[in-house]
């Protein structure tokens, strides 16, 4: 017999996802501070966050009503519609984290907003109700999830060392300051401090707080190709962690992520620089209209996938090798990032050249500015380490005592450091001049054969791309573009979006023998009895269509036998792009992704494109008519 789950247990699913482990949980927690306008937060931790993680924000806080809403599942202020996704400036939008976490742990939330008088307090206990009250608190909000996994033995099993699980859990805190110098942020355990840093305008002073001395070393970064911007710092070539936890802090538009493209973009930057199978201590904020990236990609949101990933890594790759290039860092004879040959052997000498009169001149040390002095220990316990071992990274590694060579970069935006929700703008600086086109050749040019080779003129109205092609006029049909681009995706293999719950829809066929074809193309469908069909996961490339749309066309009346045709009908469900007006990069990477498909500018598939060519143009004009 099939049943609909109750909540609480969806919740309890869902949790498997979302809180892996303590960390998770700080990271949610810490995050929804930030979203909610938070400058100090205080992080406080029992028994490496098995017993208790309290986290505690100056944050907006919430009303009565939004205190137990937020507990819903899917219950979220920060969007309305599927599309504002692409717009998505927050860390959270998905709204499972807190009743994630409630549904697997003795939870408490106290909450008060700034202009109210008292505040609200509720208590969950595996997710069930427990109480709601009045509560005198603070403005602000104070989260208090005790006893995680109490009711999940499995999981609790599952926990490591407590040493190990406060790590994790340290690290979750790093991640999220490190490039937030406006925060006041404080880690404790068991009562003791492990991570105190004051709010500063210097991001210097944040990266010391949390990376070490030897951050002071770091290379300052700021550098863009078109709307793809990077800022913060990297390491010179001798400040390496032999692990990627502790140096690899990579983060999209303020969210810290784990991206293989990004990762290779830095070993590629880096090759033959650090030795094999080190990491260079890296902190770089990649910056990028929200529409050219989707944080939607797994529950934890730390993947991301990007509309032009390749050209994202190279811009890295390059940008980050000129940085150290900047600074005289470069390889013997490696003029170019591609051409740097690898280091042999683990921990091998690196061919390693530093020419003195590239370097800027030395500047002194960075003077510290005066940090307010870490809480005392409570009474009666010994001074403590600033952080265990345990909890620190791992420990850098000097190769030669090089003199710093940062430069101080102005302070960026107003006191308080970068704000945490600061709105990048939609675009960071002027797409890069054109080069002026080589020198026309004697005779007509010959056309060329790949689309990313046509010099885009612009955008005519919301639906057309004109380009020229030597002297001829081509004209793409934008929505054309794009099912076609959709059509051979589909065909080769697709990639499979599961949605987050399966979706039940009414149909008039069934999919009994479709399964297996629907599933090839990305959408997995299942019979879901009477007149309704289950749908499981659908192609990224239509994630943003109604899955009873997608149905519809899957199992049409004529797609039961022709592979083709059902691919037709699935790519005409693609939203169509008129109205918008794409920018010049979406017009090229549009472009670029017809040329990855096999396709030519001269030989279009029908209704792509219309060609005007120069004898035919020169003679229009001379009639004066087209
Ligand atoms: P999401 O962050 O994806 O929206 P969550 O389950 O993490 O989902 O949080 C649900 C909602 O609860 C948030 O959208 C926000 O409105 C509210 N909320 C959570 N934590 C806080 C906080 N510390 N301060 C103010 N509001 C909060
Ligand atoms: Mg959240």
């Amino acid at each position: 017999m099939i049943r609909i789950l109750e909540d609480r247990v969806v919740n309890r699913i869902a949790a498997g996802e979302v809180v892996e482990r303590p960390a998770a949980v700080v990271k949610e927690l810490v995050e929804n501070s930030l979203d909610a306008g938070a400058t100090d937060v205080r992080v406080a931790l029992r028994a490496g966050g098995r017993d208790l993680i309290q986290v505690t924000d100056n944050g907006r806080g919430m009303g009565r009503l939004d205190a137990t809403l937020c507990l819903e599942r899917h219950a979220t202020s920060k969007i309305r519609e599927f599309e504002d996704l692409e717009r998505v400036r927050t860390l959270g939008f998905r709204g499972e984290a807190l009743p994630s976490i409630a549904s697997v742990s003795r939870f408490d939330l106290r909450t008060r907003l700034h202009d109210e008088a008292t505040g609200t307090r509720v208590s969950v206990e595996g997710g069930r109700l427990a109480g709601v009250r009045d509560d005198g608190g603070p403005p602000g909000t104070t989260i208090s999830v005790r006893s995680l996994f109490f009711n999940v033995p499995a999981r609790r099993k599952f926990l490591r060392t407590v040493a190990t699980e406060l790590s994790h859990c340290v690290e979750a805190v790093r991640r999220q300051c490190l490039l937030r110098p406006g925060l006041d942020i404080e880690v404790l355990h068991d009562g003791r401090t492990l991570l105190r840093s004051a709010a500063s305008t210097d991001p210097r002073a944040r990266l010391h707080d949390v990376l070490g001395t030897e951050a002071d070393q770091l290379l300052a970064v700021d550098f863009n190709k078109g709307e793809l911007r990077c800022v913060d710092h990297i390491a010179p070539h001798d400040v390496h962690r032999n692990s990627a936890n502790g140096a690899a802090y990579h983060f999209v538009n303020g969210r810290f992520v784990r991206d293989p493209l990004v990762r290779r973009a830095v070993a590629e930057a880096y090759r033959g620089l650090v030795p094999r199978g080190r990491h260079p201590v890296v902190a770089i904020d990649l910056r990028l209209p929200t529409d050219l990236v989707d944080c939607n990609v797994h529950p934890a949101k730390t993947e991301v996938r990007f509309a032009d990933g390749r050209r994202v890594q190279r811009m890295l790759a390059e940008g980050l090798r000129r940085v150290l290039e900047d600074r005289g860092i470069k390889q013997r004879g490696s003029p170019r990032p591609q051409a740097a040959p690898v280091a042999r052997g683990a921990e091998g000498p690196t061919q390693l050249t530093l020419t003195g009169e590239e370097l800027p001149t030395p500047l002194p040390p960075r003077v510290p500015a005066p940090r307010p002095a870490p809480a005392p220990p409570p009474p009666g316990e010994a001074r403590p380490a600033p952080t265990p071992p345990a909890a620190a990274p791992a420990p850098a590694t000097v190769a030669a005592p090089a003199p710093p060579r940062w430069q101080p970069r102005p302070p960026l935006g107003p006191p308080g450091g970068r704000p945490p929700l600061a709105p990048a703008p939609r675009r960071w600086a002027p797409p890069p001049p054109r080069a002026p086109p080589p020198p026309a050749p004697a005779g007509p040019a010959a056309p060329v054969r790949a689309f990313r080779e046509l010099r885009v003129l612009g955008q005519i109205g919301s639906t057309r791309v004109a380009c020229a092609d030597g002297e001829d006029l081509i004209v793409i049909d934008q929505d054309a573009a794009r099912r076609a681009a959709i059509r051979a995706e589909l065909a080769r293999s697709p990639e499979r979006l599961p949605l987050a719950e399966p979706a039940v829809v009414a149909s008039a066929r069934p999919v009994g023998a479709a399964a297996a074809a629907c599933e090839a193309l990305g959408l997995e469908l299942g019979d879901f009895g009477e007149g309704s069909v289950l749908v499981r996961a659908v192609p990224r490339a239509l994630s943003g269509v109604p899955p009873a749309t997608l149905v519809a066309a899957a199992l049409g009346p004529d797609t039961a036998t022709d592979p083709k045709a059902r691919i037709a009908a699935l790519a005409a469900c693609a939203p169509s792009l008129a109205g918008r007006s794409l920018s010049p990069y979406e017009l090229r990477g549009l472009l670029r992704r017809l040329d990855e498909l096999g396709l030519s500018p001269l030989h279009p598939p029908p209704g792509l494109l219309v060609r005007l060519p120069a004898d035919h143009l020169a003679a229009a004009i001379a009639k004066g008519q087209p």
